[in-house]
């Protein structure tokens, strides 16, 4: 079972992808948790990377879908994964379905969340500069002991590309997975645990059409309504 998630910054994928992860027993792959790591590192990536990212820009096509390929190789991604960030243009999702081959079910879940929200929640979000996790709201530091800060690119101006970005880039997916009959729109705005909850059931709900029988056909002559 895979699960992707899209929806735009700030829609809750990330809290989501750890929570559904643990309940699929699968890992949460985040291409941004990824990126930030390579930045942090100090590789040469992260450091092409950084710039492109603290503007609120998409990294290419390719670099993001070696990435992932690269990630999928891994041992523990067999039984499946969670995808947080991953794809995000048409082009990813079309790289995406060539590395999901043979690889089972996949299923795509929207984060739906008004934009005025969006903002709010980027801009008042701290996160763990040790941890990289997002901080419960008003706790004072990070249960590792890691201070808080913003992110660099939840800054307001930076918050308002990311948003355009999506518009640009991401939105066409929801056209591209609906198509398929793929994708499932859950309300985001509701508390964390309602949201995993219906993407719980929206994953139930994919699988019971997967397994139902396409067509049953009886023997014209066993009909025991034929005369
Ligand atoms: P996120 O933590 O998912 O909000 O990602 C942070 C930043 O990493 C994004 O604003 C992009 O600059 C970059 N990024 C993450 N995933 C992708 C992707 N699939 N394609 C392009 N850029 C990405």
């Amino acid at each position: 079972m895979n699960l992707i998630l899209i929806g735009p910054p700030g829609s809750g994928k990330g809290t989501q992808a750890v929570r559904l992860a643990q309940a699929m027993s699968v890992p949460a792959i985040s291409t941004g948790d990824i990126l930030r790591k390579a930045v942090q590192d100090g590789s040469p990536a992260g450091r092409a990377a950084k710039a492109v990212m603290d503007r609120g820009e998409l990294i290419s096509d390719e670099m993001m879908t070696d990435i992932v390929s690269a990630r999928l190789d891994e041992a523990d991604t067999r039984p499946g994964c969670v995808l947080d960030g991953f794809p995000r243009t048409v082009n990813q999702a079309v790289a995406l379905d060539r590395l999901m081959d043979g690889r089972g079910h996949v299923v795509v879940a929207e984060l739906v969340v008004p934009e005025a929200a969006l903002i709010r929640r980027l801009t008042m979000r701290r996160v763990c500069r040790r941890c990289g996790i997002n901080a419960q709201p008003e706790s004072p530091a990070c249960r590792c002991g890691g201070s808080l800060v913003s992110r660099a690119d939840d800054r307001e101006d930076v918050v308002r590309e990311r948003l355009r970005v999506y518009e640009c880039a991401t939105r066409p997916l929801a056209e591209f997975y609906g198509a398929r009959r793929m994708l499932h729109a859950i309300d985001g705005t509701l508390a964390p645990r309602l949201v995993t909850a219906r993407i719980m059931n929206a994953i139930d709900a994919s699988l019971g059409l997967e397994l139902q029988p396409t067509t049953v056909c009886k023997p014209a002559s066993a009909s025991p309504w034929r005369a």
